[in-house]
Formats: C-alpha cells, structure tokens, sequence
C-alpha cells in the first residue's frame, strides 16, 4: 500500500500538470501518429515479474499520453464533448478501490439506494415527469454505461410489451418493427438489429430541418399495422448527431400514443441542457414517452462512461431483462421490496454507477452544472456569429453548444474537412444531412474560452481560403 500511495500521489501530480497544460494550450488536440506507432512502442508480451506503479506510470506518460487525442482540449470541438471534472476523477478512483459489485441490491444495498436517490435527483434536476422516478411510482431510473445500451435496453422492453412477453419463448417473428429518422445516431439501426428487429423503419424529416415529419411517421405506422405488422418501437432524438436538431416530440409522442407504440427519446447530448430553464423546451413532450436516456458524460463533467436511462413503465423493462437462476436467489429479492440493477441493463455485473455521478452533482451544485452549459452555449453563440458574417461561409445549425456550417460548393466544404482533419491544432468531425456535406464544432471543454473560439476561427478561415 506504501507503493499505492505514492504512485497515487505521482499520477494526482502527472494528471494535475496535464490539465494546466491543455488550459494553457501547450498540448497539441491531436498526435501526429502513423498507424502502429503506439503498438510498435510496446513489448511484445506481458512481463513475468511485477513491475513497480511508479514505473508504469512514468510509461503512461512517455508511451501512451503522446498517441492520445486530447478530448478535454480547449480546441476539442468533434463528435459531442466527453465530459469530466476533478469530482469525477476522485470519483473514479473511490469506486474502484472500494471494488464492488452492485448487481443485486444483495451484493451491495447501498450502491443500488444510492443509484436510486441520484438518478432521481437528476431527473428532478431536469424536470422530467414525475412519471420517471424511482419515487414516482411504475417508472425510475438506471445508470447504463452508454446511449447505445439504453436504446437496446428500451427496445426490447418495448418488444416485451408489444409482444406481451412472447419475444421471450417464441424469439422475433420478423413482424415486429422499429421506426427512426436517418438522422438518428447510428448506435439506434444497431440496437434495432441486435435486438432482432432487422433495419429500422427510416421516417422522412421535414425538408431542411433534420426532424422526423410526424405525419409521415403516422402514415407508415397505419400501413404498417393495415400489413400486418406490429410498430415496436420509435426512437425519437432531442439533439441529433449531426446538426442537434429535435424530433418534435409532441407530436410523435401523439402519434404513439394513439398506435399504443413504445417511445424512447435519445437525449444523449441535448438533454443536459434541460438543467437551465431557459433550455427546458428540450423535455417538451417527454411526459408522453417510454423511456429516455440523457449521457451524463457528454455534457455534465461527468467522465465516461455514465448514461442516464429512464423509464416510465418500470415493469415492462425488468420483466424483459429478468432472470432468476438459482445462484441470484436471495431473501431481499424474493421480498420484493428491493431494486436489482441486474434486470435493467444487459451485463449481470455492474460496478457501483452512482457514486460518479453523485460526487459530480454535489461538488459542482447545480448552478455550478448549469454555468457549464450557458459557457458553452455561449462559446457556439460567438462562433455561429462569427460564421454567420463571413462571407463564403453558410451557417446550417446553430444549437445549444454546437454550430454546423459550410464552406462555398460542397466540393469546398469536404475539402476544408480534409484540411481540418489534417490539423493536428483542433478536432471538428464532419457530417452530412440530406446528402450535402457539412463541417461541426461543439463545445465542451471546460478550458475553452473566448480567445480558443478566435483561435479556432482563425485557423478554419485559414484553411478555408486554400480550398
Ligand atoms: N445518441 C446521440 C444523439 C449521440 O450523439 C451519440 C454519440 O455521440 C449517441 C447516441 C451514442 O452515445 P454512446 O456513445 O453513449 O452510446
């Protein structure tokens, strides 16, 4: 424990020095790596005898560190942000030496309570319907380790209700049917096959807004039920991958209502910001759905994994996911009286979930989470003005913490992705909605600031005049 200790102390310093160094922009965002070099860098195989922590820390540093992409870099603006904080960090380190497994409130009464008071509390934090809480009556909440296993976790639940329980003698009959945008994340046409529903039903979006057109989700649910078929499931998204646009869940949530259609609403980034009020309009509609899920660790300094599901019909998802060998058998399931995480997620075992999240909301407060989301959404607000005067330049989205542009003729737009790709110096990803390229920038680092969106726009405008 004396090695423990001071190799503890050693990566706390390593991980302190590192963060000062992304603030003060003495790292580059990217590695300049070919393929391999990492790989190349390390021994061939495990070695016999133990080596000292203080050693394989001193590796992390000179051997992996190098060939990372530094997500928390002020000029990370790819993909959506994976959030962290000290709070999460120390988290992190507490879970794992305490070391336990939190599958049934048996192997651990307090991670599972603990789990229950703090997905409650986000929830409350969030306003969601009451209908979600563990408090609340036939819903609650869970803690998953991604949007992707919230969104298979709620589809079969869905296939549990749709087919009154059926899917679990008779499998999948190819009857049953998932519906979502194109715009959907991919995470949701994969859960829908491994789920063994096949292809999702693809639901037009209304021209130039990158939302599902409810009307033409109504339509296909009718002909889809007048053939015989039996609508499962719609994934509606509140913040799409690409341009963070929002499914209008009032009415999609009208439309399963009326086909008695499970829904389940991916709020994986956008949700967060429903911690401000002046960003709530992001639950409208949510008291009508199933299920939803909202990644703590994109926009809440919350390092991932941490995925929040919650749902409404409590009974449905644990009555797909239970199972009851003779080894889980104990007195407080039996009783009833007890949550067991194990039927509300995919994998028996589960570390203790909660106490990240916990830690998260108590040292930054609620406030400190919602000045997270308003620095954001006012480092875009500057970016997406800056943009939207440039000439040349063509602003396509501009919501919440990310704006999404292009550059002249599409030919133009993919050849400055090309050149930013190239740029160890900042990360944007590109993305394309109706068939037509576009370029996005998202903002998440808490070490960004005015001066990085300047920076970051000098440098795109740069590239932009070589293309
Ligand atoms: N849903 C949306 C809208 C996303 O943007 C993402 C990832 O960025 C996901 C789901 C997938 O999240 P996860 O990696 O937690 O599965």
């Amino acid at each position: 424990s004396e090695d423990f200790e001071s190799a503890a102390a050693q990566a706390v310093a390593r991980l302190t020095a590192h963060w000062a160094a992304l603030e003060s922009l003495a790292l580059p965002v990217e590695p300049a790596h070919a393929p391999g070099a990492t790989a190349r860098a390390l021994p061939a195989s495990a070695p016999e005898r133990g080596e000292p922590l203080e050693r394989i820390l001193a590796d992390t540093w000179s051997v992996v560190v190098p060939g990372l992409v530094h997500w928390q870099h002020p000029a990370f603006l790819g993909y959506y942000p994976t959030a962290n904080s000290p709070a999460s960090v120390l988290a992190e380190l507490v879970t794992a030496g305490l070391g336990v497994q939190g599958m049934m409130w048996s192997t651990s009464p307090a991670a599972t309570e603990l789990e229950q008071v703090v997905v409650d509390w986000l929830a409350k934090a969030l306003g969601l319907p009451g209908s979600f809480l563990h408090s609340g009556g036939t819903g609650g909440g869970v803690i998953q380790d991604s949007a992707s296993s919230a969104v298979l976790v709620a589809i079969v639940a869905a296939l549990h209700r749709a087919s009154g329980g059926g899917w679990r003698t008779d499998g999948v009959d190819g009857r049953y049917r998932a519906y979502c945008t194109g715009q959907a994340n991919s995470c949701v046409p994969k859960a829908v096959r491994i789920a063994g529903l096949g292809e999702p039903v693809e639901i037009a979006t209304t021209a130039g807004t990158g939302a599902m057109d409810p009307h033409a989700l109504a339509a296909r649910l009718d002909a889809d039920r007048r053939a015989g078929l039996v609508p499962t499931v719609v994934v509606a998204t509140s913040g799409t991958t690409a341009t963070c646009a929002f499914d209008p869940l009032p009415a999609v949530a009208d439309v399963c209502r009326r086909h008695g259609v499970w829904l389940h609403v991916d709020g994986a980034y956008a949700g967060s910001a429903a911690l401000c009020p002046e960003h709530r309009a992001v639950n409208d509609g949510l008291e009508a759905a199933d299920s939803y899920a909202v990644n703590a660790h994109k926009w809440m300094r919350t390092g991932t994994p941490c995925d929040v599901l919650w749902t409404s019909d409590r009974a449905s998802l644990t009555e797909a996911m239970a199972i009851r060998p003779a080894f889980l058998h104990n007195p407080a399931t039996e009783s009833g009286a007890v949550v067991d995480f194990r039927d509300w997620q995919i994998p028996l075992g589960r570390p203790m979930r909660a106490l990240k999240l916990w830690y998260v909301l108590r040292a930054h407060g609620l406030e400190g989470l919602r000045a997270a989301v308003r620095h954001d959404v006012g480092l875009a607000g500057r970016l997406a003005r800056t943009i939207d005067r440039e000439p040349g330049f063509h602003l396509v989205a501009h919501e919440l913490g990310l704006v999404a542009f292009r550059y002249g003729t599409d030919g133009q737009t993919r050849a400055l992705a090309a050149r930013l790709a190239a740029d160890t110096g900042l990360v944007c990803t590109p993305a394309e909605v109706e068939g037509r390229p576009l370029l996005r920038a998202v903002f998440g680092s808490p070490y960004a600031t005015e001066a990085t969106v300047d920076q970051v726009w000098a440098a795109i405008r740069r590239h932009a005049q070589a293309c």
